[in-house]
């Protein structure tokens, strides 16, 4: 009989690989303007994700986003560097003519995807490509409490073909706790109805296990979130939070909003499937498509 072989190793072997190489993580958000998506990436870098580093100073308001924008902090723990790089862009929409307004985001999705091939094909290819394309995309809707706007429909079929779209209510702090479950439950049937596939996709469950994971997560979408950079003092302890005539919303409370739960989704519990979805599924069909058009 075989004595130990040591198969069960490559988990500390990965570990201590990825202890000395790190990864890359890119979040992208997008939708209207004036949904908080800029403070929403400034809570992410402020929230336990990086309690160290520092966004934008307390008092100074978050300028109107012009461009897209790539802003990166390297966040370590355990020996474990993420570099975690959050995309903001301009909210769209505000046009009178709003025809093909996804077309700069999917370009600069593209524009991530071509710059790996690049480098992936170079004869003096890098031992480790930087990794620019994006993860995630969050996409915000707007808290109406109505029916998504045919521009919302339109802009996530068109980004769930390059890019994990993970949809998010924004400042759901405007919204009841009956409002929100209600909402909630309109987008999603919405989305299912325009055959819109949002990450964790159903055709991507490998096994049952996997499918009754993600059907819980996709039962629990879209997350209705609240963002701030201000923090307040509640009970003797700091919060990021939002203060109102009747009191603060924690952003961090999971009975407040559900922010806590979208970062744990994206970080602790999907990170890596993230990744590899992007990898495989997106990047790989833009891939093809290249080579194709270039041999054919
Ligand atoms: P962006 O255009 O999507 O980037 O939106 P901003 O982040 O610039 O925010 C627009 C305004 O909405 C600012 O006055 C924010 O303070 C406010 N805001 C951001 N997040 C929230 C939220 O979760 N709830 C509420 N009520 N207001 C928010
Ligand atoms: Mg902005």
């Amino acid at each position: 009989l075989l004595g130990y072989i040591g198969i069960d190793t490559i988990i500390e072997q990965m570990r201590k690989k990825t202890m000395k190489t790190g990864f890359d993580f890119n979040i992208m958000v997008v939708g209207s303007s004036g949904l908080g998506k800029s403070t929403l990436v400034n809570t992410l870098f402020k929230s336990q994700v990086s309690r160290k580093s520092s966004g934008w100073s307390r008092d100074e308001k978050i300028p109107k986003t012009v461009e897209i924008k790539a802003v990166s902090h390297v966040i370590e723990e355990g020996g474990v560097k993420m570099k975690l790089t959050v995309i903001d862009t301009p909210g769209f929409g505000d046009q009178i003519n709003n025809e093909n307004c996804w077309e700069p985001i999917s370009k600069y999705i593209n524009e991530q995807y071509e710059k790996f091939l690049k480098e992936e094909v170079n004869i003096a290819r890098k031992k480790r490509i930087p990794d620019t394309r994006v993860h995630c995309c969050l996409y915000f809707i707007s808290p109406t409490g109505h029916s998504l706007r045919q521009l919302d429909l339109e802009f996530m079929k068109h980004l769930s073909r390059v890019v994990n779209i993970i949809p998010v209510i924004a400042k759901s702090d405007t919204l009841t706790v009956e409002e929100k479950n209600e909402f909630k439950q309109k987008v999603r049937k919405e989305l299912e109805m325009s055959g819109i596939e949002f990450y964790p996709q159903k055709e991507f469950d490998e096994d049952l296990e996997d499918k009754s994971d993600n059907d819980k997560i996709r039962e629990a979408m879209p997350f209705a979130v609240v963002g701030s950079d201000k923090e307040y003092q509640v009970n003797g302890k700091r919060v990021l939070g939002r203060k109102t005539p009747w009191g603060v919303v924690e952003v961090e409370n999971p009975n407040h909003c559900e922010f806590s739960q979208l970062r744990d989704f994206l970080i602790r519990s999907h990170l890596q499937d993230l990744k590899e979805v992007t990898h495989n599924i997106h990047y790989e069909t833009y891939r093809a498509k290249r080579l194709n058009d270039n041999g054919g």
